[in-house]
């Protein structure tokens, strides 16, 4: 059995233990045995990335272009190889797996050219005769925290702006899949990032993440995953002084109107609350569907959603890969369960046989915004359907979530599709597309409860991982 440990300073470090990395589409095959990092591997990680750190923020911008560079084509290069990983560690299908790689190869090679453009300001004082200068800085040591179910885009898109910019970084992926994390920790070595820069350290989050959090010796934290634990991280980073970046839950609103095309509709509600087994935060898990086109467009739904084959994630006939592990499955389950108690008809939605966690994509008819289905982020194949009078109430229902992430509208009014883009409450707005699926050029994050602080990827990233300083020129 293959046995992958912590990179720390620049060494393959053991854990205090190692545990095993297993398949959801099959339990009886373990990928690897990852290091568990204790306290005192997150305490020598961030002494490891303080030592660095004057040696990496004086750099300057073509070495930190060259690692990412680099970086970004090995991923490239090994994309299927890389994808063939992912999937069989988190679940997803194997054309999803290798486009996550894809992307995160695209991210680095992003995040090396903003290493270049990272310029600052000049301008004139009020004071005649005087110039200020603003610039950016790096903001120190950064430490990552990142959740199961995009196991190498959002590692990459946290750890690749916080190069770039100059900090030096901690990265502590999910317990469930830190294989993906791994790679990347080994592919920045192999790319010449000097050692103490990239620190990786696998582990439990109640230990080697709460660690980082507490660690007097790391500036900032970017957190993605549940609000619980995010609500906690923001509590501790107050005390600590630490900046923090969090990127939690959605209950995403997906608006269908009479005047949508419905089987352009169906699709996009259809990728939108079932791929990736429906275990993205943007999902959409409220179909919102006015009168008129209510009835029509459950037909069409219910009949893609039947003809979606569930199965092990490598299978070429597979549209809908595994849930994650037991927790997850059990957890989709009581919400099914949930839905028939609060009064809707379930399609879909039972458990698959097989030798991994499989279950068939759930639509929750005749739901209401007020159940609890409706309200709390299932983060599994489900979806509740809920009937409308017109585009006002839909707008209104939408809006009524404590998530504001990802918000869409299917329809063929102008305007519409233009009012609901600028009063949905969510950071990210789709007209005639599904919820789910982003660029890596622009920001991404949300309203409300879904996230706390800048903006990640694009341009906007530098704001989280750089701190700027304004200096004043008197010749
Ligand atoms: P989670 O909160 O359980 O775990 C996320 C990470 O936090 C893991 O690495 C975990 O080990 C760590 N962690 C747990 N307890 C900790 C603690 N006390 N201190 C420090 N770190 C700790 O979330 P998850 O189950 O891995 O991911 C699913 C959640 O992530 C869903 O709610 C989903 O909506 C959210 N998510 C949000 C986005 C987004 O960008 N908005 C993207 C993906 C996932």
């Amino acid at each position: 059995m293959d046995t992958y440990k912590n990179l720390i300073a620049g060494q393959w470090v053991d854990g205090v233990q190692f545990a095993p990395n297993i398949n959801p589409s099959n339990t009886g095959e373990v990928i690897g045995l990852f290091a568990r990092a204790d306290g005192g591997a997150v305490d020598a990680a961030a002494e490891a990335a303080r030592a660095a750190l004057p040696g990496w923020s004086a750099a300057g911008p073509q070495m930190r272009h060259n690692v990412l560079d680099a970086a970004g084509n090995l991923i490239m290069a090994r994309r299927e190889e890389l994808g063939r990983l992912l999937s069989r560690e988190e679940g997803k299908t194997l054309p999803e797996g290798i486009g996550e790689v894809t992307r995160a190869a695209q991210i680095f090679k992003f995040f090396a050219g903003e290493a270049l453009r990272l310029a600052g300001e000049m301008l004139p004082s009020v004071r005649a005769g005087i110039d200020v200068m603003i610039e950016r800085q790096p903001v120190g040591v950064v430490g990552l925290i990142t959740p199961w179910n995009f196991p190498i885009a959002i590692p990459a898109w946290k750890a690749a702006p916080a190069l770039a910019c100059g900090n030096c970084v901690l990265l502590k992926p999910a317990e469930l899949t830190p294989g993906c994390a791994w790679e990347i920790a080994n592919i920045l070595k192999q790319s010449g990032c000097p050692d103490g820069v990239f620190n990786l350290v696998m582990g439990e989050g109640s230990v080697a993440g709460a660690r980082m959090v507490a660690h007097p010796g790391i500036d900032a934290i970017s957190f993605t995953g549940s609000i619980a634990t995010g609500r906690d991280i923001a509590v501790q980073c107050a005390q600590t002084h630490k900046r923090v970046q969090l990127e939690m839950g959605g209950k995403n609103p997906m608006l269908v109107l009479d005047d949508a095309d419905l089987d352009a509709a169906v699709d996009a509600c259809v990728n939108g609350a079932f791929f990736s087994t429906g275990q993205r935060c943007t999902a959409s898990s409220r179909l919102i569907v006015t009168d008129a086109a209510h009835d029509a467009f459950v037909d069409k739904l219910a009949a893609a959603t039947d003809r979606l084959i569930v199965g092990d994630a490598l299978n070429p006939d597979t549209h809908i890969g595994p849930v994650v592990d037991q927790n997850q499955l059990t957890q989709n389950l009581s919400y099914i369960a949930l839905a028939r108690e609060e009064g809707c008809e379930v399609t879909g939605g039972g458990e698959v046989d097989g030798p991994g966690f499989f279950q068939r994509p759930a639509i929750f008819l005749g739901a209401s915004n007020q159940m609890r289905i409706s309200r709390e982020e299932i983060f599994g194949p489900c979806a509740s359907v809920i009937r409308v009078a017109d585009y006002e109430e839909g707008l209104a229902v939408a809006n009524d979530s404590e998530f504001g992430l990802s918000a869409g509208i299917c329809t063929a009014s102008l305007r519409c599709a233009n009012h609901f883009r600028r009063h949905a409450k969510a950071g990210m707005v789709m007209v005639n597309l599904p919820t789910a699926g982003v660029d890596y050029h622009v920001p991404f994050g949300g309203t409300k409860r879904s996230s706390c602080g800048p903006r990640e990827q694009g341009a906007y990233a530098r704001e989280f991982y750089t701190v700027v300083k304004t200096s004043y020129w008197s010749p």
